[in-house]
């Protein structure tokens, strides 16, 4: 497949997906771990009555339905419902604050929301002033006014008609100026990354998907869900990752999916052994740089090679590591079918293999841009098509990627990215503070911790490493609030008046 093959899916991605469940429509879809279980029936009936209730409400094509619940089969039964009705998805991480959704919702401008029970009066409140109108109620165990308000009503037949090129998911990615920008993502690009993985990792008829990714992010919700829909087969989902339920799950299980967080916290638990994953078929790691250290342990402990891929929001996967052939460790393996990925220099220039610089990625998995942001979309989406990652690598002469840093600073702690602007921008507000640089440190756990740099104003001695975290922490969602605060009198600037990260980052990483 390239970029310019006409699709071989039709224009709904859902279409795409119910053309491949089982004949057999009692099959299992989903089983939880307290033994409920949903079959491909449930499946369609479930996202039918939610789609009839969309529509009831109005949602036509196009618009958005915003959505901030906790992992459950409902949120993804809800997932395929906005597909089904045509609408835009769109899928918020729980531990974002009531100012982070403000202004999600601001921007997008969904017709319909829908939240925990718990955090209902809340988002009834910005819901109110944003002008949006409907607010409904999920929570984990099917419970709230979604489920109640479509019990009785009667499924959606089939799916709205739409074109490949019509937008199905709009996933919010934060930049690195703290505005968190909206990637359109169309029907044909998660069809297209689907269907490539799907036949680069070789599913097969009896695979069974051990789910412990969250929902709101690529990983989650498009990676592993996709390749389970368009196996037509079944997963063990888990509401969170666990390295005790996983153990257990895992004998029944023959594909995982995690961030490199899981395979070192199953490392560090010693009922993991080879026995436990007898079953299983391959293991998958991506969302963050698997190191080369856990690589080698996860190979001498199960005997399994984890296979590493790389993608991000903006374009769904870009490049994995062979399922037959070397996996080589630190790198991420060969465009997947139908993407192209190059290097460039500085001024755009393609670079010869070996030669570092900024990956660049074209194929029918690129989004079409970022929602109401044209000046960012051409910022970043050259006029041949090429979306400049900000990810710095190389290719190698094998034609092999190999990512080496992160041109943006992104930090990425637990899979999760973290934006050091974002953070920054909060410190610098707290009273006493003149100043602040965030870095990621590397951190045995979650790959990455925050660490801040804080320079405070004189006589400000009232400022200390908790004052801060505790700012942090009313404005900003756990994973970015900072593990450790470190206090300077001047921070490490170059003539350009630019602070030098990497200078922080070598102090603090030996400290
Ligand atoms: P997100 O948009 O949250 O999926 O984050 C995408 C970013 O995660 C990429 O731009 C990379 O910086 C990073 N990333 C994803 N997969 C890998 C990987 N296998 N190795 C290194 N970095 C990765």
């Amino acid at each position: 497949m390239s970029a310019s093959t006409p699709p071989s899916w039709p224009g709904n991605l859902y279409g795409l997906f119910q053309s491949r469940f089982p004949a057999d429509r009692a099959r299992s879809f989903i089983e939880m771990e307290d033994g409920r279980a949903y079959s491909y029936g449930d499946l369609e009936n479930i996202s039918g009555r939610y789609a009839r209730l969309l529509t009831n409400l109005g949602v036509t094509k196009g618009e958005r339905v915003a959505v901030q619940v906790e992992k459950s089969p409902e949120a993804i039964f809800l997932y395929l419902a906005c597909l089904r009705a045509g609408a835009i998805y769109l899928p918020l991480n729980p531990a974002y604050t009531k100012s982070e959704v403000d202004y999600f919702l601001g921007d997008a401008e969904p017709r319909v929301v829908v939240c925990r029970p718990e955090s209902e009066i809340e988002i009834s409140g910005i819901a109110r002033a944003a002008g949006i109108a409907h607010v409904l109620t999920l929570d984990r165990d099917n419970g709230g006014s979604l489920p109640g308000r479509a019990r009785d009503l009667t499924p959606l037949e089939d799916y709205a008609a739409a074109e490949p090129g019509d937008v199905a998911a709009l996933l919010y990615t934060s930049g690195t100026t703290g505005r968190s920008k909206g990637a359109m993502l169309t029907h044909g690009n998660l069809a297209s990354n689907a269907l490539a993985l799907h036949e680069t990792w070789g599913f097969q008829a009896d695979d069974v998907l051990l789910h412990a990714l969250p929902l709101f992010h690529t990983h989650g919700l498009f990676v592993a869900t996709h390749c389970v829909l368009l196996n037509g087969t079944g997963m063990l989902f888990l509401p969170k990752f666990d390295t005790g339920a996983v153990v257990k799950l895992l004998p029944r299980a023959t594909v995982m999916m995690g961030v490199p967080t899981f395979y070192t916290r199953l490392l560090a638990h010693a009922p993991f052994t080879a026995e436990a994953c007898r079953n299983m078929r391959l293991f998958i790691s991506g969302s963050a740089p698997l190191l080369e250290e856990t690589f080698h342990a996860f190979r001498e402990r199960t005997g399994h090679t984890i296979l590493e891929r790389y993608g991000m929001t903006e374009t769904g996967m870009n490049t994995s590591n062979p399922l037959d052939g070397e996996r080589i460790a630190g790198t991420v393996g060969f465009p997947l079918p139908g993407v192209e990925a190059r290097v460039c220099g500085d001024k755009g220039q393609v670079l010869g293999p070996g030669e570092i610089g900024t990956i660049e990625v074209r194929g029918p998995n690129v989004f079409i841009g970022y929602w109401r942001m044209a000046e960012k979309t051409k910022a970043e989406i050259r006029p041949d098509g090429f979306f400049i990652t900000g990810d710095v690598g190389k290719i190698d002469a094998r034609g092999t990627v190999h990512i080496v840093g992160r041109a943006k600073d992104l930090i990425i702690c637990g899979g999760f990215n973290v934006y050091p602007k974002e953070i920054e921008l909060c410190i610098d507000r707290i009273g006493g503070v003149d100043e602040s640089a965030v870095i990621g440190v590397p951190h045995p756990d979650f790959g990455e911790a925050v660490l801040a740099v804080v320079k405070r104003e004189p006589n400000a001695g009232n400022v200390t490493a908790e004052s801060v975290i505790a700012a942090c922490k009313s404005e900003l969602a756990n994973f970015k609030v900072p593990k450790q605060v470190r206090f300077v009198d001047e921070l490490p600037r170059n003539a350009m008046g630019k602070v030098q990260k990497n200078d922080l980052r070598a102090r603090y990483t030996k400290a």
